[in-house]
C-alpha cells in the first residue's frame, strides 16, 4: 500500500485574486459591511441568478434566521422541513418559537418527499423550508402547488445549490426567500459567509432593516431618510467587506471552479457506476430536468457496517471520506419535539449508509483515481 500524501475531503484554497482584493478592501478604508466588494457580490448574484435582491450575510445560518423574522414566524407556528438536513435549517425557525415538523426524504434524490408534505400540513403550518440536497432541485412544481393551496410560504435553503437549476430556472428563485452558504465546505467560500436572496419585493426593505440591527441605516445611506433610527427587531448580519472581497474573487472564478467540479463529479460517476451496480451500492440520482452545481459526490453503502468499514479502510490509505446528516427527529432536540425511531424511515437508513467522497476545487484526477481504486478493492 502506498502511503502517499493525504487526500483530504475538503481543501479551501484561494484560486484567483483573493489576496489582491483583500489588500484592495484594506486600502478602501471600508472594513465594515456593505462596502464596495459587498456591493459587487450583490450585483453579481442578482444578475446571475435573477433574484430581486441579494444581501450578503455572516452565514447561511444567519440568512435563515433573517428569513424566520421576515416570515414573521411566531411561537406555535409549525414549519415543515426535511428530516435530512443541517441543524440550522430548522434551528433558525425554532429560535422564533416555531415547532418543527420533520418530513421524510425521497430515496432517490434525498430531497424532501413532496408526496408526504400535505399530510404534515395543519392549520398552524406557516412555512415549508426545502433543501436542495447536493444542489439537486426538489420537486418545486409539486411543492409550490401544495404551498399555494394551503397558503404557506416556501423558503429554499440553497446552501448546496448555488448555480443549480430546476426545469431551466435557477435554484434560489422559487421561494419567497432563499439562503446561500459561503462556508469553507461549499463550492465558493470566504471562510464563513452566506446570503439571503429575496424574490418578494415586499420583503426587501424589512430585510435590510433586520440585517442592520433593526435600524433603517440602509435607507439613510441612500439618502431616503435624514436620520436613522431603531424601527424593528434585528441583529448584525453583515459580513466585513474583507470577506466580501474574498468571496468576490471566488465568484469571479465561477466558470473555472464549476468546470473543475463537473469533471470531478463525472470521474467518480464513470469510475464507480459499474462497481455500484454490481455491489448494490446506490449512487446519486439527478432527474433529467435538474442541473446540479456539482456540490458533492456521495455513495450509499448497503449497510451502516459497510459504510463505517469503508470510512476506516479509506482512512488507512490516507483518504478522508465523511458521513453526513443525522436524522433531525432523533437528535436530542428532535426528540423534545416528539421525534421517534421509525418516523422518517428513509432518512434513518440514508443517514447510516451515506458516504461523501473527497470533493474540492483542487482535487486532482490522480487523487481521484486513488480513491476509486481503493473503493474497488474494498471487501464487504
Ligand atoms: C452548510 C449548510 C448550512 C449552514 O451554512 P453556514 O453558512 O455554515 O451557516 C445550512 N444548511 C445547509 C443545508 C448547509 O449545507
Amino acid at each position: 500500500m502506498t502511503q502517499s500524501s493525504r487526500i483530504s475531503f475538503n481543501n479551501p484554497v484561494f484560486l484567483g485574486r483573493e489576496l489582491e482584493y483583500i489588500a484592495e478592501a484594506v486600502n478602501n478604508r471600508h472594513l465594515s459591511g456593505d462596502g464596495p466588494f459587498t456591493k459587487k457580490v450583490h450585483t453579481l448574484l442578482e444578475s446571475e441568478i435573477g433574484v430581486r435582491k441579494a444581501l450578503l450575510t455572516t452565514s447561511c445560518t444567519h440568512a435563515l434566521e433573517m428569513s424566520a423574522i421576515l416570515l414573521d414566524i411566531r411561537p406555535g407556528d409549525e414549519v415543515i422541513i426535511p428530516d435530512f438536513t443541517f441543524v440550522s435549517t430548522i434551528n433558525a425557525f425554532v429560535l422564533r418559537g416555531a415547532i418543527p415538523v420533520f418530513v421524510d426524504i425521497r430515496p432517490d434524490t434525498l430531497n424532501i418527499d413532496e408526496s408526504k408534505i400535505e399530510e404534515a400540513v395543519t392549520p398552524r403550518t406557516k412555512a415549508i423550508v426545502v433543501v436542495h440536497y447536493a444542489g439537486v432541485g426538489c420537486e418545486m412544481d409539486a411543492i409550490l402547488e401544495i404551498a399555494g393551496r394551503h397558503n404557506l410560504l416556501v423558503v429554499e435553503d440553497n446552501a448546496h445549490g448555488l448555480f443549480g437549476k430546476y426545469k431551466g430556472k435557477f435554484l434560489g428563485t422559487f421561494g419567497v426567500v432563499a439562503t446561500q452558504s459561503f462556508h469553507e465546505t461549499k463550492n465558493f467560500s470566504c471562510g464563513e459567509g452566506g446570503a439571503l436572496l429575496i424574490n418578494t419585493p415586499d420583503y426587501i426593505e424589512r430585510a435590510e432593516i433586520i440585517r442592520e440591527k433593526g435600524t433603517n441605516r440602509s435607507r439613510f445611506f441612500r439618502g431616503q431618510v435624514d436620520k436613522y433610527t431603531w424601527v424593528d427587531i434585528g441583529s448584525s448580519y453583515l459580513p466585513s467587506d474583507i470577506l466580501a472581497a474574498v468571496l468576490y474573487a471566488q465568484l469571479e472564478e465561477r466558470n473555472r471552479i464549476q468546470r473543475h467540479r463537473k469533471a470531478v463529479w463525472e470521474m467518480y460517476e464513470s469510475g464507480l457506476r459499474d462497481w455500484a451496480n454490481r455491489r448494490n451500492v446506490q449512487l446519486p440520482f439527478i432527474p433529467p430536468y435538474c442541473e446540479q452545481p456539482y456540490h458533492m459526490y456521495y455513495i450509499l453503502m448497503p449497510s451502516l457496517e459497510a459504510r463505517q468499514n469503508l470510512i476506516m479502510y479509506l482512512r488507512e490509505q490516507n483518504i478522508h471520506s465523511v458521513f453526513h446528516y443525522l436524522p433531525l427527529h432523533l437528535s436530542d432536540m428532535g426528540r423534545k419535539f416528539g421525534g421517534q425511531p421509525g418516523d422518517c424511515a428513509v432518512t434513518e437508513r440514508v443517514s447510516d449508509q451515506l458516504l461523501r467522497l473527497p470533493f474540492h476545487n483542487t482535487l486532482t484526477s490522480s487523487e481521484q483515481e486513488a480513491v476509486i481504486d481503493a473503493i474497488h478493492k474494498f471487501i464487504f
